[in-house]
């Protein structure tokens, strides 16, 4: 494979330092981020374009929009072989979500960040670019989706979520596991991105909420973005999916308002499913016209229903593109 590899900068630890009087905070720039990592010289020609400077909690799916579409535009460039994303760890999961089902095209992608700063003992910044550079220009990651290079590890987009606050080992894919792992002299892939799904809207619908129905929550916070009018609610149950008997009045009120409502569990693994039959369950809410979510995590159920809104306000389109097999 030839060609170069573009860096795209974002923000996020990887591109702050301490201030002594607030913090730590951005402060960084790209070509920075890249001087920091000499042996990128003996990976390929690597090119840095600054997109933004902003910590990932300031991230918005207009922004992650916005992103994707630069992004597309730069694959497109026949002399890139590949994409490196630089970004903040908070949000990348769905940063790296969005893009995933919006770029069509093979040429790799890779999220990356840090969890200590450039200004702390033994930065991770470096060995993580080095690695995602390493990875987006290998011939092994085409067609393999969005990747998250974190401490080595490769994880697919889908799966992939931020675990610990602080640790550098933060990124896992809960019970899937990594996609590969980039050694000191080659990137190796263990298993392949599966049931990769593409929706490209013209337009994104921002008004989608992430609620999470904790034991004994009923529907107070669900009635209150009802009478707000928004377009989409994804809700956090439990286990399969299912929720106190409490919060179904409001959840009904949503879907006859016109709200597309999307279930998903608060477990780190496995699908929502309408097995149980109690007041509550996964089963009662499809009953009544709620869609269930498939295996994603509440917060890439919201991305994907941002995205899908765009498409369609249709109950059934809508549900296609969740739970798919
Ligand atoms: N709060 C930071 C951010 O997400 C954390 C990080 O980059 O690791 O921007």
């Amino acid at each position: 494979m030839n060609g170069k590899v573009v860096v795209l900068t974002t923000g996020g630890t990887i591109a702050m330092r301490a201030d002594p009087d607030l913090g730590v905070v951005p402060a960084v720039s790209g070509p920075e981020l890249i001087a920091a990592v000499p042996p990128l010289d003996g990976v390929c020609p690597v090119e840095v374009r600054e997109f933004a400077n902003i910590p990932s909690p300031h991230m918005t799916p207009r922004i992650m929009y916005d992103l994707a579409r630069m992004a597309e535009k730069v694959l497109a460039e026949p002399e890139v072989r590949g994409v490196v994303i630089t970004h903040g760890t908070d949000t990348m999961e769905e940063t790296a979500y969005l893009l995933d089902l919006f770029i069509a095209g093979d040429k790799p992608v890779c999220l990356v960040g840090a969890m200590r700063s450039a200004a702390e003992i033994s930065p991770d910044g470096p060995k993580n670019i080095l690695c995602a550079v390493r990875c987006a220009a290998s011939p092994q990651a085409v067609g393999m989706g969005l990747l998250v290079v974190m401490n080595e590890e490769i994880h697919a987009a889908r799966e992939v979520t931020k675990s610990h606050t602080a640790n550098p080992k933060t990124f896992i894919s809960p019970f899937w596991g990594p996609l590969g792992y980039v050694d000191e002299d080659r990137v190796i892939f263990r298993r392949s991105r599966l049931g990769r799904q593409n929706i490209r809207p013209t337009a994104i619908v921002e008004d989608v909420y992430l609620v999470t129905l904790a034991a004994g929550v009923d529907d107070f916070l669900i009635n209150c973005l009802v009478d707000k009018g928004v377009k989409g609610i994804v809700i956090e149950g439990s286990g399969r999916g299912n929720v106190h008997e409490s919060a179904m009045p409001g959840i009904r009120r949503a879907v006859e308002a016109g709200i597309a409502v999307v279930l998903t569990s608060r477990c780190f693994g496995g699908r929502v499913l309408d097995v149980y039959g109690y007041a509550g369950s996964a089963r009662r809410q499809r009953e009544i016209g709620v869609i269930l979510g498939g295996e994603i995590s509440g917060q890439k159920a919201r991305i994907k229903l941002i995205l899908a809104l765009g498409v369609t306000s249709d109950r059934e389109q809508l549900a296609g593109y969740f739970d798919q097999p």
